[in-house]
């Protein structure tokens, strides 16, 4: 289906972006909001966002008043009638959710699209409140949306390939990368960060190592662009605790970080939003001994771990699961790229030894041995059983 006309409901630091980088494929945007405030910000970030392009030379003048010209910004929500696809961008809560997702299936033509930019909000239960489950997907943009190419497209149960299809031609239209998702907590890159996160955090806090050194053996041993207390601090642990709970309560013990974060936000510390945090700035060097290693090697193998069993539950492809954690979280290659060059066989024995020492949860997963056992790759998609 054409796509011309995009409604955002929802103007702040989402919304404002995708409404930006879907002007500049040439598509008309319409963003609403309740708030006017939030509206006059988004008009600054889109000029500011424009003024940027304009300066780097990535757009010229006329095209630049072209992309102003095609987005209109309003508090009335009738104008989104006549677009083909909406794309809701309010706040992380459900009932918010539901509420705009009545009001837009009451509004829009039949065939269009509906989309949330959700983090981890079940698409099916959102779809669940509208006549047309089938038109409902997910379209996860990444923070900040003008610059990052990922996109998950996220299937809910009933989403139809049809608009599946239609979904990933749309990201595609507007210059970024789509990974088809199916629906699970975390959705994917989420879910593999932050499990790797955890298992890091964990043995640092049992052991009292220094998350700095942590930090530092991570970005040695692996692809990872930041270690896991640095990126912590990044997102804001208030946040970070927020995500890593429900997560916990989604999957069970492999997401438990063993109270790491929840220690610091009880102590006022946020990460870079208070200028508290894990990591002090301007310290010196630290020095990676066996623990801040083994901490490390926790983050790279519990990401292959949960990269496996996405495999295993059929939530993505594995050369997209890498594609993923590259384009979504900054690393060098992904995580089962990481597992094949030191090798299934090499893998294999250190999931067998930590599913031993550090719990079940390491139990290697059946393409795994198998790969150790056929000298194959894990990313060698030739494989006649993909749900194994
Ligand atoms: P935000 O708080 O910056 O903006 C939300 C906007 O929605 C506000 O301007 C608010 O006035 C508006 N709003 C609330 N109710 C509304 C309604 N009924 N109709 C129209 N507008 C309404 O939030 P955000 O950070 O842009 O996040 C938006 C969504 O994107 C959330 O689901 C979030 O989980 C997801 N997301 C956020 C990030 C991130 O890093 N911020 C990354 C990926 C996805």
């Amino acid at each position: 289906m054409e796509i011309d006309t995009v409604g955002v409901v929802g103007a702040g630091v989402m919304g404002s972006d995708i409404a930006f980088v879907t002007a500049r494929a040439g598509k008309q945007v319409v963003v609403c909001d309740v708030a006017q405030e939030a509206l006059d910000q988004a008009d600054a970030r889109i000029a500011h966002l424009t003024d940027r392009a304009l300066e780097r030379g990535r757009l010229d003048a006329a095209t630049a008043d072209a992309l102003r010209g095609r987005i209109t910004t309003t508090d009335d929500d009738t104008v989104l009638a006549d677009c083909d696809l909406v794309i809701e961008a309010v706040g992380e809560r459900m009932d918010l959710k539901r509420t705009v997702f009545r009001r837009l299936d009451a509004l829009l033509a039949p065939g269009a699209l509906l989309a949330s930019n959700t983090s981890g909000l079940s698409i099916s239960e959102i779809a669940g409140c509208t006549a047309r489950p089938e038109s409902v997907v997910g379209i996860h943009f990444f923070n900040p949306a003008a610059v990052m190419r990922l996109v998950e497209v996220i299937e809910g149960d009933r989403t139809t390939p049809g608009t599946l299809d239609a979904a990933e031609a749309f990201v595609r239209e507007i210059g970024k990368t789509p990974v088809r998702v199916r629906e699970c907590p975390g959705f994917l890159v989420n879910r593999i960060l932050v499990r790797a996160m955890a298992e890091s955090y964990r043995h640092a806090t049992t052991t009292g190592v220094d998350p700095a050194a942590v930090d530092a053996a991570v970005a040695a041993a692996g692809p990872a662009p930041m270690g896991p207390f640095a990126l912590g601090d990044l997102i804001g642990l208030d946040t970070m605790g927020h995500v890593q709970r429900d997560l916990e309560d989604a999957y069970g013990e492999r997401f438990t970080d063993a109270g790491t974060i929840t220690a610091q936000v009880a102590h006022g510390r946020l990460g870079r939003k208070n200028g508290l945090g894990f990591l002090a700035p301007g310290a010196a060097d630290p020095v990676i001994g066996d623990d801040a290693r083994t901490a490390a090697e926790r983050y790279y193998l519990g990401a292959v771990d949960e990269a496996l069993r996405c495999d295993e539950e059929g939530i993505a492809a594995r050369s997209d699961i890498d594609t993923a954690m590259c384009l979504g979280a900054g690393w060098e290659h992904g995580p089962l790229a990481w597992a094949d060059a030191a090798g299934a066989t090499q893998i294999l024995a250190r999931m067998q030894e930590l599913a031993e020492t550090a719990g079940t949860r390491f139990t290697p997963k059946a393409l795994l041995a198998r790969r150790a056992a056929d000298g194959g790759a894990l990313l060698d998609d030739a494989d006649l059983d993909p749900g194994s």
